[in-house]
């Protein structure tokens, strides 16, 4: 019988097996992305049974060859109050989707841990409109994970001055020398300042910044098509948005 060890992190998903149990996908400080069953969890006066997304909190867990097994967990914060507005549970559920894609097993994955849970809590405190909240989502998930743009000097010949354009396929911005006329936006200095704050802040300021109408539009929009570039990858909870007409 292997031993048990404690993990830190929160639910990314859930889904049902068998008649009582749930398989949930958890990311941990610990072990990064790992799969947990949780026998018996489904049935009513489990000690598990309100495990699920967004449950943040200590886990014990039992290796075994496959999987883990929840043996005990201690979830310090449900965040119910997503569950209230069906735009907010869904945005929610895009922003676990989001991680879960990027993280791995056997991964120090503190950041995005930490990223989620900050990004919930504006979230639930309506910190932000719910669009520029994604779209700063996106760019800080992006930074985490090395794949943001630069937007600290010029991609072609490395010049801080001068820097006004935004090349998608250069993947960052190009000065005024530089640019061409082809796949690039305008991009004015309020608006290059808040990319550049989004990719170098700590995450518990991430969200802690206001913008006038244009920058949002500008900021939106040029996060918003890198992201679709490169990211490539349709998520699931995204079609559902959609779906509900709520994206
Ligand atoms: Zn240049």
């Amino acid at each position: 019988m292997n031993d048990s060890l404690i993990v830190h992190g929160m639910v990314l998903f859930q889904s049902a097996v068998g008649e009582n149990d749930k398989r949930l996908v958890i990311l941990t400080k610990e072990k990064g992305k790992i799969t947990v069953f949780a026998r018996g969890a489904r049935r009513p006066g489990n000690a598990n049974l309100a495990v699920g997304p967004f449950s943040t909190g200590e886990f014990e867990v039992i290796e075994g060859r496959s999987a883990y097994n929840l043996k005990r967990s201690v979830i310090s914060n449900y965040f119910r109050e997503l569950a209230t507005d069906p735009k907010q549970a869904y945005y929610g559920f895009y922003f676990l989707e989001a991680c879960g894609f990027y993280a791995v097993e056997n991964a120090d994955e503190s950041n995005l841990i930490n990223l989620l849970y900050i990004t919930l809590r504006a979230m639930e405190r309506k910190q932000m409109d719910m669009e520029l909240l994604r779209r700063v989502f996106e760019l800080k998930l992006l930074a985490i994970e090395g794949e943001y743009p630069n937007v600290f000097e010029c991609v072609s010949c490395g010049s801080k001055e001068n820097l006004n354009t935004f090349s998608f396929e250069g993947r960052g911005m190009v000065c005024d020398d530089c640019k061409r006329k082809t796949d690039t936006t305008t991009v004015s200095k309020s608006t290059l300042y808040t990319l550049q704050y989004v990719i170098t802040s700590e995450p518990s300021s991430v969200y802690a910044f206001n913008v006038n109408d244009e920058v949002k539009e500008e900021f939106i929009y040029i996060v918003g098509k890198y992201f679709n570039m490169y990211v490539g990858h349709s998520f699931k909870s995204l079609e559902v948005l959609e779906s509900m007409g709520l994206k």
